[in-house]
Parts: structure tokens; sequence; C-alpha cells
């Protein structure tokens, strides 16, 4: 096997991305520069945010050109380095992309800090997507005792954080999952107050029985006839943090229905707080408190994570196209060294 591995955006998906879209490439491990650092990727995280990236279009971050390295975080180990801050061994992240190895600026990376958690964790609950259900909650979703809570892709990353936030904020949490297994784990252990599976046929009803007192917080994660389903059921002062809309990244659906007029009369004559919002515009004021109050809940083994680890560099983009359909069952990693 060729040492150093890359896998690069061979062409724009239509739709749903098929494996034609990536290409694995093989070469020479880089050779690090003065100033530079030498690091060899243990686990790349896989986010659904990688699909806009494929789109050469307007969006809070640049595409990826075709030809280009796909682009994403991983925890990667130092191998060699011409930087007086980092030395061989030191574990570092950073968004080198979907590759082995890399040389790279200092300033690319930071150090990893899990304390006594997995390393696992930078990239999921302790990492971006804990961070994304954490800021999102404490900025805008701000729930409250006794009020109830709903959020879709509720066994991921974000999602699952989303409900436990919740219910230790003292509301209910009621999750939106796809499939039996994931509903029995979003109820069973994590321990939701209610779960309704999206996929089981009866989701507007089901949902609407979960929530008699309505939904004063729907952490949007999805999109699509989720929101649908969610909208009559929105309280007075309802807050949604708009996170994602995954049902839309591959774009319309065919059976899609223009919402628009009915999302805005309810924002108007319930008073909604609707915003959105990329993790990063909270980083400065929240991911401190973010590090210090969520560490030692995941350590305890109050707050509780899954992952889904996938072996190998070369099954990234399968695990990815299987992710925006709901193939993963927890937060998305592959293990590349
Ligand atoms: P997940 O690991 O939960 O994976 C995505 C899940 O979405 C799938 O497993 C599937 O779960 C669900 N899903 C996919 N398509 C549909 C559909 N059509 N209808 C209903 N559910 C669907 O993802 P993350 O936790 O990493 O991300 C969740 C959301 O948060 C995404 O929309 C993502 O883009 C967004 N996000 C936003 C960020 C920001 O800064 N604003 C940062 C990070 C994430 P199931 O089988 O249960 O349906």
């Amino acid at each position: 096997m060729h040492p150093y591995r890359q896998i690069v955006l061979a062409s724009r998906p239509k739709g749903t991305p098929t494996a034609e879209n990536f290409r694995l490439e093989t070469g020479s491990i880089p050779i690090a520069a003065d100033g530079q650092v030498l690091v060899r990727t243990q686990y790349l995280s896989l986010d659904p945010y990688m699909r806009g990236r494929m789109n050469d279009a307007k969006s809070y971050a640049a595409p990826v050109s075709i030809g280009g390295v796909m682009e994403g975080e991983v925890v990667a180990e130092v191998l060699e380095s011409k930087h007086p801050d980092y030395r061989q061994g030191d574990l570092v992240q950073g968004r080198i992309g979907w590759r082995t190895h890399a040389a790279v600026e200092p300033t690319d990376l930071r150090r990893t800090e899990t304390g006594v958690n997995p390393v696992t964790t930078a990239l999921g609950v302790l990492g971006m997507p804990g961070f994304t259900a954490y800021s999102g909650m404490k900025v805008i979703g701000q729930p409250k005792p006794g009020e109830t809570v709903v959020v879709a892709a509720a066994s991921g990353p974000v999602g699952s954080l989303v409900g436990q936030l919740a219910q230790l904020a003292g509301a209910r949490a009621v999750g939106i999952a796809g499939g039996p297994k994931k509903c029995a784990y979003v109820r069973d252990e994590l321990k939701f107050d209610a779960v309704i599976d999206h996929r089981a046929g009866d989701m507007p009803e089901a949902l609407a029985k979960s929530c008699p007192d309505g939904i004063d917080v729907y952490f949007e994660n999805v999109g699509g006839p989720i929101w649908q389903a969610v909208l009559p059921l929105l309280n007075r002062y309802a807050r949604v943090p708009a996170c994602g809309l995954i049902a839309h990244y591959n774009g319309p659906g065919a059976t899609e229905q223009d919402s628009l007029s009915s999302t805005m009369l309810a924002v108007l004559r319930r008073s909604l707080l609707m915003r959105g919002y990329i993790n990063t515009d909270f980083v400065e004021d929240h991911y401190d408190d973010f590090m210090r109050d969520l560490s030692p809940l995941v350590a305890s083994g109050r707050i509780r994570y899954r992952e889904d680890i996938v072996d190998g560099l070369d099954n990234a983009p399968e695990a990815f196209i299987g992710m925006l359909s709901g193939r993963n069952f927890g937060k998305l990693l592959v293990k590349v060294g």
C-alpha cells in the first residue's frame, strides 16, 4: 500500500453524491519545510457540511475545487516538527482534509486536549458538532424548565447533545430519528422523554402526540417534511436555532412543498425567533465555557455519545454518501492511521 493517500473531488455531484465524484490518489509523504510540521492522520471526521463544499455555489465557505483534496477536520500525530511549538508525538487537530499526511503551518493546527476522554471525542461530542449543539442551545434555544424541546437526527452528534442539554436545563426532550434501532438508542440510552421514527409513516401525528403542550424549542437539523410537521406545533415565542437542513443538501425532493409562506406566517403570528448560525459565530464567546462545562460531564458518563468508526481512508466516500441518507449511527469518523 502506498504510504500517502488522499481523496479528491473528481466531479461535482448532481443530487446525491456517488463514488465517481471522488478519486483516491497516492504518492509520497510530503516533506515539512522550515517552520512546518509533518502530521499523520489518526481520525478523519465526516460531516454533513462537506456536501455543501462539493457544490460550486456561494456559501459561508469556499467550495472544494475539482481535483482538490476533500475538506475535513482530523486528529493527527506529529511525525516531524520544524517548528519550536510542536514536538514529535504531539497530538493535534486541524482541517487538513481527507488525507493520510500533511506538511502544514502551525497556524493551521491546535493541540488536541480531551483530558481523560478518548481522543475521538475531539471530533464529536467535545469537538465541532458538540460545540454546535451547545452554542445553539445556549445562545438561541435557551430551554427553560418544563418546556418541550424537539430535535431530529437525534442519534447523531449534534442532536444527541441537544436533547441531553435540554434535559439538563429541566426541559422535556423529544427526539426524531430514522428506524427502530436509532429510536431505541435515543429512548433507552440517551433517555430522551419521547422519540419518533420519521421513517414509520405517521410522523406528524406521532410528533403531535408526543408534544401535548406544543413545542418551545425546535432545534432544526433537517428541514423538509420534519419542519412541516413541527411548524403547526410551535408555541408562541418558540425559539428555532436553524443549524442544518440535511434533507435539502442533495437538492429538492420530488414531493417537497414550498413552505416559505406558512413559515413566515407562523414567524409573524406566533412571534417565533428563528436564527440561523454557523458554530464558528460563537467560538469567541462560548468555546471556553463549552469545554469547561462539557468535558467533566462526558468524563463522568452524564453526557452520553455514540461513535460510528469506519476503517480506512479508502472507505470515506462510501461512508460519507451513506451519512446523507442516515446510514451512520453516531458520530461518523474514519480511522485512517
Ligand atoms: P448526523 O451524524 O446526525 O448525520 C446526519 C443524520 O441526518 C443522518 O444520520 C440521518 O439520521 C439524518 N437525516 C439525513 N437525511 C434525512 C432526512 N431527509 N430526513 C430526516 N433525517 C435525515 O449529523 P450531525 O449531527 O453531524 O449534523 C446534524 C445537522 O447539523 C446537519 O444538518 C448538519 O449539517 C448540521 N450542522 C450544522 C453546523 C453549523 O455550524 N450550523 C455544524 C455541524 C452540523 P436519521 O437516520 O436519524 O434520520
